[in-house]
């Protein structure tokens, strides 16, 4: 016994229940007592069956994470699990919430598996970049078959009880008191008697396995990969259990996962998985929250409409406000379609389009804004017409109501300061799109009232959001940093690169695309018109929207895009006038490689990371990570440009930006203080400490 596991008799029936709050994880603390009493209740005559529960919300939900790297405190879970097939009499797993990870393994140790209705199933490691390393993907192909063993290994998504009891996972579903009905199942386990045979004795349904068949099932998995170690090695894992013995099987899967936690793509998953919980505390805790029952948005465009829905999914009634009753007509038109097309494609159920359509309400006139406890304006992005709108909300909103901006650059002390609380005005900027895209950056300014912050944060994870708060600066943490990213493109044209050079140099680095398809899939005339609205230029992409080449859209931008294909084709024509422009400028082309153009590309984006590190515009390094990996698609197993920057070494980034600095005179090559600090320490919070 001990304050994680304890053991009560039921008739002849023993159960195990671990407490380890809150999601029962695997820890050395549950897993010594666990073996402990495992190996009482195998010899101990008067049990004639073991059941393994859980307290609390849910079955174990994973390992401890937080053990990970570590030397590894034994027992381990797979001698736990090697105990628990020595043993004769039935032992049957009784699921409730979820069985993830190490969770799933322990209960692919018991001879049986009985789940409540709701319950899931499934071997997620592969989303921290390892694979299962407790015997589940030698053990779960057993059971259910090669196949769907390695569909849910290699996208680690857990798989519902009524899935589970089809492929074979779970011997039952049980309704009801579901402790009680897994105790009676044992014991008529127990009445019928053996002998009762292990997961890992049971071959059968890895005979049928086609061999040729798993390869190029594998093969394809590996190209999706797009350069993830720990995929492609859980296929591997997957492949042992049909071509070894179970033993070696095991040992060959304890290889690969040792090799995967010591290497940098799971310290990079790691990292992330930590950043997103630490972005996501609620500064205050004792704070008390605003109630947020109704939300209001302002401008029904393209941003506007995807934060609409963004509420609408996550339960909220949403009154929605534009200028004229067409352009309200629009906006919900398209909200209309596109849960439309999530019914198409099965994503979404005709009920619950009907239910999320009828939290709409549409409305022309600021009045009807008063009922909302939280509104976001989403209108154009000049700062008149933002202060305009704040100056009717401060009118007509109740007091307390929340009043946010989606600003993408605009100053939010200055929108606070068009009304008569600024205490009770953040910056909520949403990602296009505003109904798809996790992250939500959270602008705290000067005046923001804490327990307004404390609740949009909250809020945000009601969502489904990411949320990391920032402080006000042009661009905050994302924007800001994209700029300094971009602003080496156009050089490197000049110089030499061509665009499917530099785009080829980022998807190597594990970009899902470079910045010219993203720029030719956003819209080229997007930047144009902000540019000209600033007085900016960039002669490439300004002359190219000048011949009407605006990206994907008209067929032509940076690339060609042919019979309405969304494949880049390299244009001769674009090149040519690369060529063109630089001699015009008398600038000499030479070959430009892929470490050059990563140097002049992503040092200058972790240098102003730093920059805004440095003026605290982010709390954490690891908030800057959440921003990038979650909204503009930097490398999860990179772990974000900061945790990156410790990869590459900051060392080498600052003696590169000076290189640059020194022929170039540009401010964004020159190292920041705290990236120099950085390389001395070796750590972000030692240089920040510093
Ligand atoms: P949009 O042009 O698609 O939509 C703006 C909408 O606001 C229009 O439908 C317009 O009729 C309406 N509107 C204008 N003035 C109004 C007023 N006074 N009252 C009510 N409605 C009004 O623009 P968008 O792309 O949705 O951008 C909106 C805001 O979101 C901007 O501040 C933008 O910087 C920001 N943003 C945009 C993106 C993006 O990718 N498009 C991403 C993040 C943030």
């Amino acid at each position: 016994m001990s304050d994680f596991v304890s053991v009560a008799k039921h008739g002849g029936v023993a159960v195990v229940t671990i407490d380890n709050p809150p999601v029962n994880a695997m820890s050395f603390h549950v897993r010594e007592p666990l073996h402990q009493a495992l190996a009482v209740l195998r010899d101990e005559p008067s049990v004639a069956a073991i059941v393994i529960a859980c307290a609390g919300r849910t079955f174990v939900a994973g390992a401890d994470i937080t053990e990970f790297g570590k030397p590894v405190q034994q027992p381990e879970l797979r001698a736990v699990i090697a105990l628990l097939e020595t043993i004769a009499k039935p032992t049957v797993a009784a699921i409730h919430g979820t069985a993830l990870g190490g969770g799933l393994e322990l209960a692919l140790g018991c001879h049986f598996r009985v789940a409540g209705a709701r319950a899931k199933l499934g071997l997620p490691e592969v989303k921290l970049g390892l694979l299962p390393g407790g015997g589940g993907t030698v053990r779960l192909p057993r059971l259910i078959g090669v196949e769907k063993a390695l569909g849910m290994i290699v996208s680690g998504t857990p798989i519902g009880a009524t899935e589970a009891l089809e492929a074979g996972l779970v011997d039952a579903v049980l309704d009801g008191d579901l402790l009680a009905r897994a105790v009676r199942f044992a014991s008529e386990m127990a009445a019928r008697g053996g002998p009762f045979t292990p997961v890992r004795d049971r071959n059968d349904r890895l005979a049928v396995a086609d061999l040729a068949a798993f390869d190029r099932q594998a093969a394809e998995l590996a190209k999706k990969a797009r350069g993830h170690e720990a995929p492609i090695a859980c296929a591997e894992a997957v492949r042992g259990a049909i071509s070894l013995s179970f033993d070696e099987a095991l040992a060959a899967e304890r290889e690969l996962f040792l090799k995967l936690v010591a290497g940098d793509q799971a310290r990079a998953q790691r990292h992330l998985f930590f950043a997103e919980r630490e972005a996501a505390k609620v500064p205050g805790k004792d704070l008390s929250r605003r109630k947020i029952a109704r939300v209001g948005v302002i401008g029904a465009g393209t941003m506007g409409g995807g934060i609409a829905m963004a509420f609408a999914n996550g339960g909220f009634p949403v009154t929605l406000l534009e200028t004229s009753q067409e352009a309200l007509q629009r906006g919900l038109t398209t909200i209309d379609r596109n849960y439309a097309v999530s019914v198409s494609r099965g994503s979404l159920t005709e009920a619950a389009r009907q239910q999320r359509l009828g939290l709409f309400k549409g409305s022309t006139d600021y009045a009807d804004l008063a009922d909302c406890d939280l509104i976001v304006e989403a209108v154009f992005e000049e700062m008149a017409v933002k202060q305009e709108v704040f100056g009717k909300l401060d009118a007509v909103a109740k007091p307390g109501a929340i009043l946010a901006t989606n600003t993408s650059y605009l100053d939010v002390n200055a929108i606070a300061a068009s009304t008569s609380r600024p205490q009770d005005v953040v910056g909520l900027h949403f990602f296009s799109p505003a109904n798809v895209m996790k992250l939500l950056e959270i602008v705290r300014a000067e005046k923001t009232a804490p327990d307004a912050l404390a609740t949009v944060v909250e809020l945000a994870r009601r969502i489904g959001k990411v949320p990391v708060v920032v402080g006000v600066c042009h661009g905050f943490v994302g924007n800001r940093m994209l700029a300094a990213r971009g602003a080496e493109s156009e050089a490197l044209l000049f110089e030499g690169a061509t665009p499917s050079q530099i785009d080829k140099a980022f998807t190597e680095f594990g970009w899902p695309m470079g910045p010219f398809q993203m720029g030719d899939l956003a819209g080229l005339d997007i930047g144009w018109r902000n540019r000209k609205a600033r007085g900016l230029t960039a002669v490439i992409a300004d002359t190219l929207c000048e011949q009407g080449r605006f990206g994907q859209k008209t067929g032509s931008g940076f690339y060609r895009y042919e019979n309405g294909f969304r494949t880049p084709v390299p244009d001769p024509e674009v090149e040519a006038l690369i060529r063109a422009k630089a001699a015009e400028k008398g600038i000499a082309r030479r070959a430009i490689d892929a470490d050059e153009i990563i140097e002049r590309t992503l040092y200058p984006l972790v240098n102003e990371g730093a920059k805004i590190l440095e003026e605290k515009i982010a709390a954490r390094a690891s908030d800057i990570d959440v921003v990038w990996v979650n909204g503009y698609g930097f490398p999860v197993g990179k772990g974000g440009p900061m945790f990156w920057a410790g990869l590459e070494g900051a060392g080498k980034i600052v003696e590169r930006l000076d290189h640059w600095h020194e022929r170039t005179a540009r401010p964004i090559f020159q190292p920041a203080p705290l990236l120099r600090r950085m390389a001395e320490t070796g750590t972000w919070e030692a240089a920040v400490g510093g």
